[in-house]
């Protein structure tokens, strides 16, 4: 057996489509990622493992990239078939151990967030929703072992550097193996959508919120100055091209954040506000996400004083700092 990368494409029931799981067929045999909890995911999953020539107790590492639903769903399934040791970065550990209570603990400071931002209640109550029933896609796991940041790894016949690359998620990493330059990058840079950088909740109660565009911006421009040749993507095709692809998306963030500047320059607004502006037609699941997508802009903003909060009954509204218009050259975060 050659000792490649081999993707596995297995549907989800989300608006992202089918997700990449991949099968590094020599010893010691890993699978990365392992597709949600749903009957049709697990048979798939199975079918294409037998097509592969693998049997559930050829594989020895399960590696997890990042505690979203669709990527470790079935984790605890496929620990028992396999009698495999599974692997994920530590900040993933909470989710992939207790999914419902970390889910239920996140829901809580959302609830209060989403006040703040302004967003009624009709929509907090669907976005709440929308959270629980993620929970129908995962079921936690109780053995999971530590791989983080500077550990080499080996798996599937390489050996493979672990990258951090949180942003899209906390405790989302990447598999980088420097001689062929493959990359594994779970979410962290897909080719056919940019990436959200979703919102979070402080890492310690009553700590700072992580700041999450800013934080994969920063995940975004490692992996670019990497000699990354082809990325193996959670979503989507394999491609190459990583450092132009990063320089694109970094353009993106630019502009949008150039538009709600804008928007702000007319007046004072809630991150609801934008959020209905930009988005103006979003099905129930896409809220939050929404609202990931203008907290993050109006982060960067906040950061190079382009933009500050004013508090007012609890809603925080968002104003243009005209006293920074140099901001953005000055500290410009793209390159
Ligand atoms: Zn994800
Ligand atoms: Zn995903």
């Amino acid at each position: 057996m050659q000792a490649t990368v081999h993707p596995i494409r297995l549907m989800t029931p989300f608006p992202v489509g089918a997700v990449n799981v991949f099968l590094l067929r020599e010893d010691p045999v890993t699978l990365v990622d392992v597709g949600p909890k749903t009957p049709e995911s697990w048979e798939m999953l199975e079918h294409e493992l037998r097509e592969a020539g693998c049997r559930w107790r050829d594989i020895q590492y399960v590696v997890i990239t990042h505690p979203h639903v669709d990527h470790y769903g079935l984790l605890p399934r496929v620990l028992e078939a396999s009698g495999a040791k599974a692997l994920a970065h530590p900040d993933a550990l909470r989710r992939i151990r207790t999914p419902r209570l970390a889910a239920e603990e996140e829901m809580r400071y959302f609830q209060g967030f989403l006040v703040s931002a302004g967003v009624p209640e009709e929509i907090r109550g669907l976005i709440a929703d929308h959270q629980r029933t993620l929970q129908d896609y995962v079921d936690g796991a109780d053995e999971v072992g530590e791989l983080a940041e500077g550990r080499r790894a080996e798996l599937g016949g390489r050996i493979w550097s672990v990258v951090d690359t949180p942003g899209h998620s906390s405790g989302h990493l990447s598999l980088f193996h420097e001689k062929t330059g493959d990359l594994i990058a779970g979410d962290h840079l897909l080719p056919h959508i940019s990436s959200n950088a979703v919102l979070e909740p402080p890492k310690e109660p009553g700590g700072e919120r992580r700041r999450s565009l800013l934080v994969y911006m920063e995940s975004l421009k490692r992996v670019a100055a990497m000699p990354v040749r082809t990325v193996y993507p959670g979503h989507g095709e394999v491609f190459t091209g990583a450092a132009e692809l990063v320089e694109s998306r970094l353009q993106g963030y630019e502009r949008r954040c150039d538009q709600l500047l804008g928007w702000l320059r007319e007046g004072p607004a809630t991150v609801y506000d934008l959020v209905k502006r930009m988005f103006p037609r979003l099905s129930r699941d896409n809220w939050f996400l929404a609202v990931s997508e203008i907290t993050g802009h109006l982060d960067v903003l906040e950061v190079r004083g382009q933009a500050r909060i004013e508090e007012r009954k609890g809603v925080w509204y968002y104003r243009a700092d005209s006293s920074s218009g140099v901001a953005r050259s000055a500290i410009r975060v793209a390159r």
